[in-house]
């Protein structure tokens, strides 16, 4: 089963999809994720992108194609969780072409809808386990009393360069101007749903579980 998770940035699709990653094996392909490796690397590509990702730009559709298209040889027989891609018409009609050529289909598109308020303060509080990427938030997920992951226990936590403000703002109207298109053009092909993202991180897990579940 192959699904997008659809939503602004701190939507909290990642969280979702680590959640499937665990639950049912299924593998997570997060363009963001991809970048910012190819930057801790140092490859070209990386460096080529950095300024771009730390404005809170796009990146071009080229290089994201292209990075998905080589992840889709991993296949596991489980399917893909695209957490972050697509992100504008071009990619979403790139990736109708690579599944289809890999003999594969979208089976679902998940929207998860927040609230712009919501997003602002989620994002800017927002921190990760620098080692296993167990996301916290200064507010209203603070890290317990020792400092210790309570997923690894690592101390080593990190806040992404574009979780600020002025990045947020540049980010949020890419999402407005370049990805919400996607929620009518999977609607008009019949595959959207949509959850209540500011439900609680176990009660959107079971809203999109119940989707999967009918298949
Ligand atoms: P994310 O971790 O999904 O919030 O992505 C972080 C940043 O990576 C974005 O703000 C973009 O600069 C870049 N990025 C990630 N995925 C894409 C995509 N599908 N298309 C274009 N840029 C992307």
């Amino acid at each position: 089963m192959n699904i997008i998770l659809l939503g602004p940035p701190g939507a909290g699709k990642g969280t979702q999809a680590k959640r499937l990653v665990d639950e049912r094996g299924m593998i997570q392909l997060s363009t963001g994720d991809m970048l910012r490796e190819a930057r801790t690397s140092g490859t070209e590509m990386g460096k080529k992108v950095a300024a771009v990702m730390d404005a809170g730009n796009l990146v071009t559709d080229e290089i994201v194609i292209g990075l998905i298209e080589e992840r889709l040889e991993g296949d596991n027989g489980a399917g893909f969780i695209f957490d972050g891609f697509p992100r504008t018409l071009a990619q979403a009609d790139a990736l109708g072409e690579l599944l289809a050529a890999h003999g594969a289909k979208l089976d679902h598109v998940i929207e998860m809808q927040v609230d712009d308020d919501a997003l602002v303060a989620r994002i800017t509080g927002r921190f990760t386990c620098a080692d296993c990427g167990e996301v916290y938030h200064d507010v209203t997920r603070p890290l317990p009393a020792d400092g210790k992951c309570v997923n690894c226990g690592s101390t080593e936590m990190k806040r992404r360069a574009d979780d600020n403000e002025e990045s947020l703002k540049t980010r949020l109207m890419a999402y407005y101007k370049q990805t919400s298109p996607l929620i009518g053009y999977y609607y008009a092909k019949g595959n959207l749903k949509s959850v209540d993202g500011l439900a609680s991180m176990d009660e959107v897990g079971a809203s999109i579980a119940a989707i999967l579940d009918q298949g």
